[in-house]
């Protein structure tokens, strides 16, 4: 026996597959408990329909389902296969829907699944139970298919028992033992097992898992009904399980799979059916298994109309039984992955699809045996990634639910949740209502995404309208607020960016260690810099201001960089981290007249010599007290202005009232996406994220090499000899075609990257994307096209950034 020593809670098909993982990377004293018999548990593996299609605008999510394709197709069971590969079909039946696949057709391009769009008489072709007259075409994906659950969970255990796993079914889980802050072993109704590491995958009972440890864990279980026919008879004599495609028809929330000479019909349009996890029946008390529930007809209704509309062979056939069937939701759809914040040696892997549970499993083992993963980006599964209020048990539950209603629904990239709104508000919000905001969510903040009072600012400009997709939650007023800010001086609401007080005797050493940039510079000094992994990929990019001998300021991306900043403290007590984000605010106080406007309300020196560019200091704007960062995402003069949240309106008002000589304006963060862009600064998640290092992302200059070691710097070395892509700008001529993100880039026919973020440039008047792209495409001058919907977009490689590469706008 090898490894620490490791319990998994749950031996459905995410604990089978960590299982597997973990002890084919030599952690063999690994111990499985379910509280079920193996391998059919009683969770919801055991009924799962197993249907898995693998696109997603995700790449991780592609990744990880593809990984799970490619594993179980590798897989079988005394002969017996654990994947159906019949293919994948999703159909649409309106205009909206067809436009929907053809994006997804560019996901499945841009994360490398093959994938073809088909006729209605190509679909009725693949899929014969589809009438052709009611589909106006489909997607193919012809990789995905059918997992055998059940199979996938025996055949990955039988793997892993081979290496010495021990799996114990019917233990239950009584509690989760910690000693000083650690896991010390797990309490079953059979005795306890001692555990260095204890895994939750429990599925639906997660958060009761988790909850032993005081882990709040923000999933809620829905039912979700699953119906099976009888026999149609277009299908019958059918020997085989499976032969034709899984199919979805996701305008009506249905999708379908063949079980011999029948079909399984699963429904997402009935009201959301929560259950609390403390409301699971045990194994035996449950009529069929905890995670089936009495299946309600009425509720099916619709789907059944529906189903024989699509499938007119099916109106010869009854349905025979179905399931309200349990299983888990997030408020993002994405998993929970990762260590406890509180508890250490406590990691959970839940809300995972069946598709998505193989590439989990990797990545969790990985994560556990190496230290971080290196075959996925994690940041948007980890666990440790809400804020505070979204571990609300009434905001969970809200948010969950939407997101069962809206499962299939063609979702914009900036469309916000509804309910539960508004939650948080920074202390401008009264203003912003006064000019007629428009809001968007960001990490719960109401932001304006532009002005209403703003479109005054749209006489004489001619601002170009873009196609009907980027025309939502959009206005021309965006465009006058972002050549407004050029010309003049506006304000940005910078409250929902995430910032940390990094203090005491350690924080220079911890800064240090922690990023790439050079921390021990004096007082006042501000770095742009890195987060690594120890594999050299980017974790975050954040700005530190060192505020005083012992006290930094570090403008970061999220809950992950103080989750990261929390697990790297010396133990000796040296350095305090405090998230200071809701007690503070910050206005982007920006343009030519910034100076013009802020000089005049401070006795410090706000000019070039004496407030030089990348400095902070601390002053006094009128009444209030401002930390001052010379800094600009926009790339004009101006300076981020930080004070109490108390203080925030007074802020305001001052800079607004002293601002109206220089018709001052607040800008939304419509502007400022275009702005940031025609300036090329990256943003994390979206431009670059765990898997790129800095020097294919453009950010070499962000690392100090010659500083002294710091975590990623070794891999880094390595990295850098082998620069195989690159972030890389395009423009676009054509002002209407302006593309969202995550859209293929083709050389010719050949498919050669995607796009990260996208906007339009109203200073330089083309369209800007952002795209990853192998390094020899990367060439100035090069044309290339975007795959946008049903059409190709004329890109160019440009050099940039697009807008003042001397920087004279933001050192005068
Ligand atoms: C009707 C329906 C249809 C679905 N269709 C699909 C589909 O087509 N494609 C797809 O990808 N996904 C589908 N899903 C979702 C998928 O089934 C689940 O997301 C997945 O099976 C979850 O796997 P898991 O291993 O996390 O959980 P589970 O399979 O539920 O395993 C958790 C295990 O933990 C054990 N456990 C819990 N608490 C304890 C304790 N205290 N002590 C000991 N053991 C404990 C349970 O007994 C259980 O075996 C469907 C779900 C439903 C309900």
């Amino acid at each position: 026996m090898t490894g620490p020593r490791v319990v998994i809670i749950g031996a459905g098909v995410v604990g089978a597959a960590l299982a597997d993982e973990l002890s084919a990377r030599g952690w063999t004293d690994v111990t499985v408990v379910d509280q079920g018999p193996v391998p059919a548990t009683g969770g919801s593996s055991s009924h799962a329909p197993g249907l898995v299609f693998q696109i997603n605008g995700s790449k991780t999510m592609t990744e990880m389902a593809r990984y799970t394709v490619e594993k179980l197709c590798s897989l079988d069971l005394d002969g017996e296969p654990c994947f159906l590969q019949v293919g994948g079909l999703e159909v649409a039946t309106s205009p909206e829907r067809l436009a929907e696949l053809h994006r997804r057709h560019g996901w499945a391009t841009s994360w490398g699944v093959e994938s073809r769009l088909l006729t209605p008489a190509e679909c009725a072709e693949h899929h014969p139970l589809v009438d052709p007259g009611t589909v106006l075409g489909g997607l193919f994906i012809p990789t995905d298919g059918l997992a055998k659950a059940v199979r996938a969970v025996d055949a990955q255990l039988g793997r892993a028992r081979s290496r010495g796993v021990r799996v114990l079914e019917r233990h239950e889980v009584l509690d989760v033992r910690t000693e000083d802050g650690r896991v010390a072993g797990v309490v079953t109704d059979q005795g306890e097992i001692p555990a260095d590491v204890v895994v939750c995958c429990a599925g639906i009972w997660g958060p009761k898992v988790a909850g032993m440890v005081g882990m709040p864990l923000p999933l809620t279980p829905l039912a979700h009904q699953l119906a099976w026919t009888g026999q149609v008879p277009a299908l019958a004599g059918r020997e085989e399980e499976a032969t034709l495609p899984i199919l979805r028809h996701q305008d009506a929330d249905l999708y379908y799979r063949q079980r011999f000479d029948g079909v399984g019909i699963g429904y997402y349009g009935h009201r959301p059916m929560p259950i609390s996890p403390d409301e699971l029946l045990s194994v035996d008390e449950a009529a069929v298994m905890p995670s089936v529930l009495t299946f309600t007809p009425e509720d099916f209704e619709d789907a059944w109309t529906e189903t024989q509309r699509l499938l007119p062979g099916t109106r010869a056939a009854e349905i025979e039984e179905g399931i309200n069937g349990l299983f888990s939701f997030t408020q993002d759809h994405m998993p929970l992955m990762g260590e406890s914040p509180d508890v250490k040696g406590f990691w959970v892997a839940e809300a995972v699809w069946v598709t998505h549970s193989a590439g989990v499993g990797k990545a969790m083992a990985e994560w556990l045996v190496d230290g971080h993963c290196s075959s996925f980006d994690l940041h948007e599964c980890d666990v440790n990634r809400f804020e505070p209020h979204q571990l609300a048990p009434e905001y969970v539950l809200a948010r969950d639910c939407q997101n069962f209603v809206e499962v299939y629904d063609i979702i914009h990239p900036l469309q916000p949740m509804e309910e539960p709104r508004p939650v948080r508000l920074s202390p401008f919000h009264t203003r912003q209502r006064e000019l007629d905001a428009f809001f968007l969510e960001a990490v719960g903040y109401e932001r304006p995404q532009w002005y209403g009072a703003n479109a005054r600012l749209l006489e004489g400009r001619d601002i170009p309208t873009p196609n009907d997709w980027a025309a939502r939650y959009w206005s021309p007023i965006v465009g006058a607020e972002a050549q407004a800010s050029r010309e003049s001086v506006a304000v940005y609401d910078m409250t929902a960016l995430k910032r940390l007080e990094v203090a005491g005797p350690g924080a220079l050493a911890f800064l240090q260690r922690l990023t790439t940039g050079q921390m021990d510079k004096s007082v006042g000094s501000v770095t742009y810099c890195l987060l690594l992994d120890e594999d050299g990929g980017i974790r975050s990019d954040v700005t530190v201001a060192r505020l005083g001998r012992d006290v930094f300021q570090v403008g970061a991306n999220g809950n992950l960089d103080l989750d990261w900043f929390h697990r790297h403290l010396p133990a000796d007590g040296s350095v305090m981290v405090r998230d200071i984000t809701a007690g503070t605010c910050c206005l982007g106080v920006w343009g030519p007249h910034a100076r013009d406007l802020v000089q005049p309300l401070t006795d410090a020196d706000f000019s070039n010599q004496g407030f030089r560019y990348f400095r902070a200091k601390k002053a006094y704007i009128g009444t209030v007290p401002v930390t001052a960062l010379r800094l600009s995402y926009i790339g004009e003069l101006g300076w981020e202005l930080y004070t109490t949240a108390d203080l925030g309106a007074k802020l305001w008002d001052t800079l607004w009232e002293a601002g109206q000589r220089y018709g001052i304006i607040a800008g939304g963060r419509g502007a400022f996406a275009s702005l940031r862009l025609e300036k090329g600064y990256r943003s994390f998640g979206t431009d670059m994220t765990f898997e790129h290092d800095p020097y294919e992302a453009g950010l070499g200059f962000a690392v100090k090499m010659d500083k002294g070691d710091f975590i990623g710097r070794e891999a880094l070395a390595r990295r850098k000899e082998n620069m195989r892509r690159r972030l890389t700008c395009l423009t676009i001529d054509d002002p209407t075609q302006v593309v969202m993100g995550r859209e293929p880039v083709y050389d010719g026919d050949t498919s050669v990257g995607y796009v990260t973020s996208a906007a339009f440039g109203y200073t330089i008047g083309k369209g800007i994307a952002y795209a990853w792209l192998p390094a020899e495409l990367a060439t100035p001058g090069r044309t290339l096209e975007i795959g946008y919907f049903d059409r190709r977009v004329t890109a160019v490689v440009a050099e940039e950034p697009l807008f003042d590469p001397a920087m004279e706008r933001l050192r005068s």
